[in-house]
């Protein structure tokens, strides 16, 4: 890493193909949309280094339709355009109320839904220069937050070379309903589901995701969930706005006749990517709608974390604000409205 931030080319496309062509062309170029994570990152924090921004702002990718019951969202749509969207208000709770607990909103007039699934890690060794162990940010050096000390960190997929959580609310919701990331690159077009478009750190904690170089994010298709599903974000954090989670969670549960026909549970703020929690949604089909289940369900969620002083805490938290989510959609709980589950030290 220079001492010096070198000030990159500054270019803007005509069109997807030419911004495509004009990345791929340049190992140290980088796609510019909102600009409300790359510019803190390359030019306050000084931790990244681009060569050649590539500004996408005007491409003709913004905007939602629905087509064969799914939401298609162009990856330029911004956080508050997508909140503010008719069908995302009717059919998908969950999302409009992550996409609200995100940020502030200034930054939603401005972040895009791309770069939302692009933001890196608020790790605050990954973020400081000075600090010499990241392996996200310097491969091999180790990782200063496992000696800690550590909070805002993962305890599901995190490992010995990386603890860093992902810090979207936006993908949580996104992970449960099975969205899939459409990619346009340099050898043609394709889709990744969410779940798999970002990768566990083992013992590469730089490699985000799937993304070859060159690639850009067209779009993002959101299934439609049947009627009678009902969905709720819950967001623990430390103050009522304006920040990252503690713990969050995406669920959305059908009940019928006492029974849980339909399950999804995804979990933010625990995990190294958005975390959806399949083993917690094979608890829940079939069983009866109840807390008993719910907190089963939250055990099998939580099963084998990787936890270092610090971080311990977000275990038990976690399994409360699953259960709170889960009361809150099966409408057995009190309120499905954001609150804080008990537990969370200050
Ligand atoms: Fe770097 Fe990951 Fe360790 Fe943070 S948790 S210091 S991002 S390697």
């Amino acid at each position: 890493m220079s001492s010096t931030v070198s000030a990159p080319a500054y270019l803007r496309p005509a069109d997807v193909d030419e911004a495509v062509a004009l990345v791929a062309a340049d190992p140290g170029a980088a796609y510019l949309a909102g600009g409300t994570t790359h510019l803190d990152l390359l030019l306050k924090d000084a931790v990244i280094e681009s060569t050649r921004l590539v500004d996408i702002g005007r491409l003709p990718l913004r905007g939602t339709a629905v087509r064969d019951g799914v939401l298609r969202v162009g990856a330029l749509t911004t956080m508050a355009e997508l909140a503010a969207d008719p069908v995302v208000e009717r059919h998908l709770p969950m999302v409009r109320e992550s996409l609200l607990a995100g940020a502030s909103p200034q930054l939603r007039n401005m972040a895009t839904v791309g770069g939302n699934l692009l933001q890196r890690t608020r790790c605050r060794y990954f973020r400081d220069r000075d600090v010499p162990a990241c392996n996200k940010r310097r491969p091999g050096s180790g990782c200063a937050a496992v000696h800690g000390p550590a909070r805002m960190h993962a305890v599901l997929g995190a490992g010995p070379d990386c603890i860093a959580a992902h810090a979207s609310d936006l993908c949580v919701p996104l992970a449960a309903l099975d969205a899939v990331v459409r990619l346009r690159g340099p050898a043609g077009t394709r889709g990744v589901p969410l779940t798999e478009f970002h990768l566990r750190p083992g013992d590469r904690p730089d490699i985000e995701n799937v993304l070859a170089h060159g690639e850009l994010i067209t779009h993002v298709d959101v299934p439609l969930p049947p009627d009678g599903v009902r969905s709720h974000y819950l967001k623990v954090r430390d103050r009522a706005s304006y920040e990252f989670a503690v713990v969050s969670v995406a669920a959305a549960l059908a009940v019928e006749d006492g029974r849980i026909a339909a399950a999804r549970l995804a979990l933010g703020g625990v995990g190294t990517v958005p975390w959806r929690a399949w083993e917690a949604e094979r608890v829940l089909l079939g069983a009866p709608a109840g807390t008993g289940t719910f907190e089963a369900a939250a055990g099998a969620a939580l099963r084998d974390p990787f936890t270092v002083p610090g971080t311990e805490f977000k275990v038990d938290l976690a399994a409360r604000a699953i259960v709170q989510a889960l009361g809150a959609v099966s409408a057995l709980g009190t309120s499905a409205t954001d609150r804080p589950a008990p537990g969370a030290p200050s």
